[in-house]
């Protein structure tokens, strides 16, 4: 059913990563290691632990939720992101992660006793997730000046959600826009969490733009989403704002539930409802 083939790391290749300072992570699951590096730190968009998080659902989809539910260790510190994506799809996190080498790992995780752990290298999974295609339609000749146009054309994206089998999640109709400053459509982006559980709207919208643009979010950019941003998008947006304080979030529904309840942009009073 995945068409993402992974490859096992040798026990001297995880000597190698442990010994340099570039970003990892892994989790344990069975006897399975799940392990994601080779992400520069000054990539946009993604932790080690977020691409490993996303990459899980790429390539493991009827294995992701039990994956998932384990320990993921990073050697990174924490950071918004990673703690957002974490409460909405993931459960536990140890941040500044080190071992020496593969031995004391394994003692770390109390798996000493077991010779055979196998170490997947999740790098082609997490390409998968970078070149994935996500649904963006742009409609060029139309600015956005008001709220009233930009819900207008959230619900038409919203309609324009192709209806498919879900994997994960009931598929939910959120659409996003993001702005620019004197109303210039910049991007569009639909939920498409039933094919990765991760691709939120505003996740989709957000890596679009900054892995097509190379660049975080500019000031004075806005974004609207038909419903209240979670934790995870939330702290996506944050993370990936040049200055979140000059920027607008705005969303049209109220969400209930522990997902979208005291997000980042809540915390920081960066995003506000509009009563369509
Ligand atoms: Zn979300």
């Amino acid at each position: 059913m995945n068409s993402v083939r992974s490859s096992s790391l040798s026990f001297e290749e995880i000597d190698s990563i442990l010994r340099q300072e570039s970003p990892y992570a892994f989790v344990r699951h069975q006897n399975q290691i799940f392990w994601l590096s080779g992400l520069s730190r000054e990539f946009l968009g993604a932790t080690a632990a977020t691409a490993l998080m996303q990459s899980v659902f790429e390539a493991h989809r009827d294995l992701s939720f039990f994956i998932l539910r384990q320990r993921i260790y990073t050697n990174e510190p924490f950071c918004e992101m990673t703690a957002g994506m974490l409460k909405v799809i993931g459960k536990r996190i140890e941040y500044d992660f080190r071992a020496q080498g593969r031995v004391e790992l394994l003692s770390k995780l109390g798996l000493s006793d077991i010779v055979e752990v196998e170490f997947v290298d999740m790098q082609s999974s997490w390409q998968a997730v970078l070149q994935r295609k996500r649904t963006s339609v742009f409609f060029k000749d139309e600015p956005i000046l008001s709220a009233e146009s930009a819900y207008k054309l959230l619900a038409r994206l919203q309609s324009e959600i192709p209806k498919q089998k879900a994997l994960h999640d009931q598929p939910r109709e959120v659409a996003a826009l993001l702005v620019g400053p004197a109303g210039e459509l910049i991007s569009t982006a639909v939920n498409e969490s039933v094919l990765n559980k991760t691709l939120h709207a505003e996740i989709n919208l957000v890596q679009n733009f900054l892995w097509t643009e190379k660049i975080k979010i500019p000031p004075y950019y806005k974004i609207y989403v038909s419903h209240k941003p979670c934790k995870m998008c939330a702290a996506m947006i944050y993370e990936s704002c040049e200055n979140p304080s000059l920027n607008e979030v705005i969303y049209f529904q109220n969400v209930e539930g522990r997902h979208s309840v005291n997000t980042v942009l809540d915390r920081r009073h960066l995003n506000r409802q509009i009563i369509s």
